[in-house]
């Protein structure tokens, strides 16, 4: 519960344009330290989104929904220069017929759901031998054409970890699982979901053919099903283990997708802004309030409460992406469309709604002095200052591609993958104590970026800065 005392406060800071009438506004500490208990921007943001369009699969007509929606949000939030940034995308679509059955040697249905990028099976579906990976080297291993008229089955073990760090370790099986498969013969492949819940939801996501190899049916077994096909061939003692498979994705050529962009312009808006990234598409299964509505809501929450004290000096410009699922080509369009913009600082929230839990950045010895800053500004809310190098987030192509400056919050990722583009991912899994220290560590963290005059990545004076101007 609220304290009256924060209460008020945080009505002072709603309400900028009675200043006059109100004591000198509050400094970046103080927002910061309010934020935490009280933020009415972020989880208003993925109740709205979640409620008012749900699944926004790239290039779909859900997806332009959600733009439409937030175009409105920024606007009605006090961004300005809002607008939806188009761009053309190949599109897939899921289609309506998902069905995976054991035939022999346990007859018996599997949950499955098509991946991001398979083919159809022909109607009625297709029936053949599985045969069984623990490991994507271990499919790797096998020889070329040794599975030809067969499904391949890749399996993983894929732990809940805090920083998300297993998802690089048995993510590959749905990565490329399929294209190797391909390339090795297989008229299909399914995978135990990537992913650490134990519900019967399928984990969907992308996957990818290598040139010059067909695409075939791809499927994700939910974790339950894929356990039990496992034992399956444990007790098959020799005997086939055949599946019947049927599934109707399919490539639905170009459509449109776009960027939503939306801005707090600074005192001087000819320095490189602030760019702080979110994506605003999901899959077509998932909800997306972990993933990735809340790094909308976050984001957008920061830019607000840092404008809420007095517009900053720089211009913090938010990115809501689209088509980020799906390969990031909303990422991709963006670089394109402003790779000769400089960009200050790119910053990323897209690994769902619990604690930030350590800052790191890519100028630590470039930039000691604002490294040291911030990290000792974001102390209190229990975030440690990281030695790893930030590599921000996809959506940040255009601060990679020029070589930027770049800062990652690590946010705690032990129940990430259990809600990961799955119909489990919903409004309810956010804890909104958690959600709001998100939002705190963000405004504390663009408070200071955006008011910082000279080179985040280099600590030294902008010689082609026009002098500051100050007011409105
Ligand atoms: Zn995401």
């Amino acid at each position: 519960m609220t304290k009256p005392l924060l209460a008020l406060a945080a009505l002072s800071l709603a309400l900028p344009t009675l200043a006059t009438a109100t004591p000198p506004p509050l400094t970046l500490e103080a927002q910061s330290d309010i934020v935490l208990v009280d933020d009415r921007y972020a989880y208003a943001f993925v109740e709205g989104l979640t409620t008012e369009v749900g699944p926004r699969q790239a290039g779909t007509e859900a997806e332009a929904r959600a733009r439409a929606w937030a175009v409105e949000w920024l606007k009605k939030n006090g961004f300005t220069n809002v607008a939806i940034e188009p761009f053309m995308m190949d599109t897939w679509v899921p289609g309506d017929i998902a069905r995976a059955r054991v035939t022999a040697p346990f007859a018996q249905d599997l949950v499955v759901l098509p991946l991001g990028d398979s083919a159809a099976t022909p109607v009625g579906g297709i029936e053949a031998e599985v045969v069984f990976f623990r490991t994507v080297d271990d499919l790797r291993a096998v020889p070329d054409g040794s599975l030809k008229g067969k499904i391949a089955y890749i399996s993983h073990a894929m732990s809940r970890t805090q920083d998300g760090s297993q998802y690089g370790f048995a993510g590959p099986a749905r990565w490329v699982g399929a294209g190797i498969a391909a390339s090795k013969g297989a008229v299909a492949t399914v995978i135990k979901s990537v992913g650490t819940d134990n519900h019967r939801n399928p984990h969907t996501g992308g996957t990818s053919f290598p040139d010059g190899v067909a695409p075939i049916p791809a499927g994700a077994l939910s974790l339950p099903d894929a356990a039990n096909l496992e034992r399956m061939f444990a007790r098959a003692q020799g005997r086939p283990v055949t599946m019947r498979l049927e599934m109707n994705p399919r490539q639905i050529g170009q459509t449109e997708s776009g960027n939503v962009v939306g801005e707090i312009v600074g005192r001087n808006p000819s320095l490189p802004p602030v760019l702080l990234a979110c994506h605003l598409d999901s899959w077509w299964n998932a909800p997306g309030a972990f993933d990735d509505a809340a790094g909308c809501g976050i984001i957008i929450a920061a830019a607000r409460h840092v404008a809420s004290g007095g517009r900053p000096l720089r211009t913090i410009r938010v990115l809501l992406a689209g088509a980020e699922e799906v390969g990031l080509f909303g990422s991709t369009a963006y670089s394109k469309a402003h790779i000769g913009e400089p960009i200050a600082v790119g910053l990323e929230s897209d690994f769902g709604a619990d604690r930030i839990w350590r800052f790191d950045s890519n100028f630590r010895e470039s930039n000691p002095a604002l490294h040291k800053k911030l990290a000792a500004a974001v102390a209190r809310f229990g975030v440690s200052s990281g030695t790893d190098v930030a590599g921000g987030g996809a959506d940040l192509n255009i601060v990679r591609d020029q070589k930027g400056a770049l800062i990652d919050l690590q946010q705690d990722g032990t129940r990430y993958f259990d809600l990961h583009h799955t119909p489990d991912d919903t409004l309810d899994k956010i804890d909104p104590a958690q959600l709001r220290q998100n939002v705190a560590v963000w405004t504390q963290v663009v408070g200071i970026l955006a008011n910082e005059s000279t080179s985040i990545q280099t600590g030294s004076p902008i010689p082609s800065a026009p002098p500051i101007m100050e007011g409105k």
